[in-house]
């Protein structure tokens, strides 16, 4: 039979799976002896269970008895007795961190007479006793049976007017008993009921609860945004109440045992003094340091350092930590392996290397390509000392600059029109999640580096600065000293300094950058992320399997690729060659009615191609450079066929008719597709027209002799487009190899020809077209497109979102390979392509050769390199190094 309960004791951190993050790590803080209230957590098991059939499973309500009351022996209560009630939290926890997405209810047990046993156990503080009384009808009745928040507000807010007060803590515990009677009013309006005054029931619905909110909208979006499978479900803590807001000695609190922003050893982190738990993480009250704690509470600081310590050295990890102090208690509520920026990551990973808790393999499973990217993003320029609106928390790190919105629904209505915005709030909930992922960046007046927007921003990579208490927000501007800024206006904010520009910085390179550039201001060369970057990359250089190439069709991009460690060009595309200035020569050759007029056209952009390719040969003197032969149809250098119906028609009336301009049209016309992507491009373009691939292999080899005689070492590679049939690619071999063997001569260039596999057919009849080719390179941006019969240019705004929606992918197959389809035909091509050729280089050099996901892929498969974009160089490269460990 299965088991769906465990208690914290049974537990242990490998159990994600099961028990969520929150409840893993509860049992394994139990199993180290660290001060953990008691609990018991429902398996994600029960979760799935329950959201697939409506209904508990068999055998659950048993199972939480029986550990309920184990609990109850434990603590020496019992739930809500009247004379001494042990109350409990129920408190969602996924595999994955979902911060405040779910729900979580506190004070269960609760009633109409066990408040004055609670009173009681807290020496006869009725106050506390009948807040926490009205805080779980609140809690309950919006999480359990949707009552609208509003109200309670609404219903707490007319108490203060009544009494004359601003504060909730100047309500006593009289006004906080009528305030019970006016929720318990509310809630009996909206639920037809009276609030359930059962203890036992109250734990079954708010467990019911928390199981569905994993279907909550907020949490849906989240999951979509960080890519979290929809069916893992949640897990169901049920902890021992522990009360942080029983007076001055008590309080709550947040802590990391590095600075999740920087990485900088020491403490960080939150505290809270008479709150509650969800005080802080709420951002409603601006917290103390951490630090502070000392002062207040110096046995309890010292014991959570300690704990801190124990806990970093445990899990060779940054860890973070919710805890209460009741009454000079310590309790731990929470830990995990925290959440941190990408410098962290960075830094942190090489800290833990010098400090002996991890080797380097290790390291690199603690930083990603994704995180790399982020650290490449441009930084503000503050050489213009632009002078600063106020400064908040530097929360989570970027440079971002924007219109000032006030609310989630502007910050998506803004970003759907293409603007660029900041969203401005006091302080973020999960219903602020759409505008958060809208915006390029995030300001909150209120909440510390632990609160929401802070939590959920870093985790999504966005710009945020919080706590920036200056600031005072109204409906649609607001003012920081005197000064007003109001919706529309653009601002600037530093997730790093924490700084508020108005208006728009300018921004330069990142550090990292600058490293990879190599001109890194010498002030920098020291800087502990920049060497971390160096120590890792360096690293996954070595552990590599998969070289990594670029894209690059210039002599400028070619150079900087180098820079950022490309082993080579794995993509040159030849076609912007032929725009620009030479766009007349290239309908001169298309116009061309006579062998002559098409040799004459030829002829003439022959030594720019040739100019081409010799900058790119010297730039990257003795690495392979893969030129492909002119892919696009030729229709694509031409005007539109509209534009030049209704330019032809106008002359015509107007009796201006022009030959070329006629001539010109009715090559247009001859030239129309309906389906141009599967039309008259690639090789196909090469047996039609005459001349045109032997011209740029005769520039390609020329540019290689060039190089030679200057005492260089080129090593080019001519690569033919959209083969799909051996014979395809024998014709055109047949014809480059005289030409090559002409202009070679004697002076030992050595030119290699081989193919793209991009187009089904190549991958399914691989071992015959790797008889005619010395190389493959998978084109996956076309191989995904007629896999799946998408048409690139159009599907993704036109009904991926829907694709999306259903889980039909959770990704688009043109940013990450679909491994099942697409990767398929890949395995087949190399694995055939090898058996008939042993020693076949393999490449791939579509849009995925810079994703990581599909590197790891390519590095599985056995592939010899990957090629992208030169910005994405670098990214590529750990995460070769990623893959191979
Ligand atoms: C490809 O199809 O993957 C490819 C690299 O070629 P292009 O994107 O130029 O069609
Ligand atoms: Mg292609």
């Amino acid at each position: 039979m299965s088991k769906f309960v465990y208690d914290f004791a049974e537990g242990n951190r490998d159990m994600k799976d099961l028990l969520g993050g929150k409840g893993a790590n509860l049992a394994e803080m139990t199993n180290l002896g660290l001060p953990v209230p008691g609990g018991f957590t429902i398996t994600t098991d029960a979760c799935q269970r329950y959201l697939a059939e409506g209904h508990h499973a068999d055998g659950l309500a048993a199972e939480i008895d029986g550990h309920l009351a184990a609990l109850e022996t434990t603590m020496g209560r019992t739930l809500g007795d009247p004379a001494d009630p042990l109350l409990v939290s129920v408190r969602s926890g996924a595999k994955f961190s979902m911060p405040g997405m779910m729900e979580t209810v506190l004070n269960v047990g609760l009633n109409d007479e066990s408040v004055d046993g609670l009173s009681r156990q807290a020496g006869g503080n009725d106050r506390f006793a009948w807040d926490s009384y009205r805080r779980l009808i609140q809690m309950f009745g919006k999480t359990v049976c949707d009552v609208p928040g509003e109200e309670f507000e609404e219903a707490l807010h007319k108490a203060k007017v009544d009494k004359g007060v601003k504060d909730d803590v100047q309500l006593d515990a009289d006004d906080l008993r009528a305030l019970v009677t006016a929720y318990k009013k509310v809630f009996a309006k909206h639920t037809g009921h009276d609030f359930p005054q059962e203890p036992r029931e109250q734990l079954d619905l708010a467990i019911e609860a928390v199981f569905r909110s994993w279907n909550a909208d907020r949490a849906v979006l989240y999951r979509r945004q960080e890519r979290i499978p929809a069916d893992l479900g949640t897990a169901v803590n049920v902890v021992a109440m522990v009360f942080g807001n029983l007076g001055p000695d008590s309080g709550t609190g947040v802590a990391f045992t590095r600075d999740p922003a920087t990485g900088e050893r020491g403490v960080y982190g939150d505290y809270l003094q008479n709150a509650q738990g969800e005080d802080v993480v709420a951002g409603i009250r601006n917290t103390l340091a951490l630090a502070d704690l000392e002062k207040i509470d110096k046995k309890s600081y010292d014991e959570l350092l300690g704990i801190m310590s124990t806990l970093e050295a445990h899990y060779h990890d940054l860890c973070d930590i919710e805890f209460t102090i009741e009454r000079g208690k310590l309790w731990m509520l929470q830990t995990r392996v925290g959440k941190r920026t990408a410098a962290a990551a960075f830094t942190i990973a090489a800290q833990l290397i010098d400090e002996g808790m991890i080797d380097l393999d290790e390291a690199l499973t603690r930083v990603s390509g994704a995180q790399l990217a982020q650290l490449m993003f441009p930084r503000f320029d503050l050489a213009g000392d632009p002078a600063s609106l106020t400064r908040g928390v530097g929360a989570s790190p970027g440079a971002a600059f924007g219109e000032v919105v006030f609310s989630a629904a502007d910050a998506v209505a803004a970003a759907a029109e293409g603007r660029q915005v900041i969203l401005v709030r006091r302080e973020t909930n999960p219903d602020d999640l759409s505008g958060m992922i809208a915006a390029q960046g995030i300001l909150t007046s209120r909440g510390g580096k632990t609160s929401h927007a802070a939590v959920v921003a870093r985790g999504m990579g966005k710009t945020c600065v919080c706590g920036a208490d200056e600031i005072e927000i109204g409906r649609d501007q607001f003012s920081v000293g005197g000064q007003v800024v109001r919706e529309g206006d653009v601002i600037s904010i530093d997730g790093t300094t924490g700084r508020v520009y108005l208006g728009s910085v300018p921004v330069r390179p990142s550090e990292v950058v600058q490293y990879f550039e190599g001109d890194l201001d010498p002030a920098l060369a020291n800087e502990p992320l920049v060497a971390a970057v160096h120590l890792l990359m360096t690293h996954a250089d070595g552990a590599a399997a998969l070289k990594v190439r670029t894209n690059a069709d210039t002599g400028p991009d070619a150079a900087r690729a180098r820079r950022f460690g490309a082993q080579g060009i794995g993509l040159c595309r030849t076609e912007h060659m032929f725009l620009g200035d030479r766009r007349e020569l290239v309908e001169r050759l298309i116009l061309a009615r006579t062998d002559t007029e098409r040799n004459d056209a030829l002829g003439a952009l022959q030594p720019l191609q040739r100019a081409d390719f010799l900058d790119i040969f010297r730039e990257m003197n003795g690495l392979p450079v893969t030129v492909r032969l002119i892919d696009p149809p030729l229709h694509e250098f031409l005007p539109s066929l509209e534009e030049l119906a209704v330019q032809v028609a106008v002359a015509k009336a107007r009796g201006e008719e022009s030959e070329r301009d006629e001539r010109m049209l009715a090559a247009v016309r001859r030239m129309h597709e309906s389906n141009p992507m599967l039309g008259l491009r690639g090789v196909r373009l090469g047996l039609v027209i005459p001349g045109l691939f032997a011209m740029q292999v005769r520039a390609i080899a020329e540019a290689a002799v060039a190089l030679a005689a200057e005492g260089g070492r080129p090593r080019p590679e001519i690569m033919v487009p959209l083969v799909g049939a051996v014979q395809e690619l024998e014709t055109v071999r047949a014809e480059a190899e005289k030409i090559i063997a002409e202009v070679v001569g004697d002076s030992g260039v050595k030119v290699l020809i081989g193919t793209m596999i991009e187009v089904p057919r190549a991958a399914l009849t691989a071992g015959q077209i790797a008889e005619a080719a010395e190389f493959f390179s998978f084109g996956t941006n076309d191989l995904t497109q007629m896999a799946w019969g998408f048409s690139r240019d159009d599907v993704e705004g036109a009904f991926f979102w829907r694709y999306l929606e259903l889980g039909i992918f959770g990704i688009s197959p043109f940013e990450s390979l679909d491994r099942d389809g697409v990767g398929r035909l890949v395995r087949i091509a190399a694995a055939e392509g090898r058996a008939a050729r042993p020693g076949l280089k393999l490449g791939v050099c579509g849009e995925h050769g810079g994703d990581p996901e599909s590197v790891h892929f390519f590095h599985e498969v056995g592939l010899d390199y990957v090629s992208c974009s030169p910005f994405r160089v670098p990214v590529a490269r750990l995460e070769a190094g990623r893959a191979a460990i």
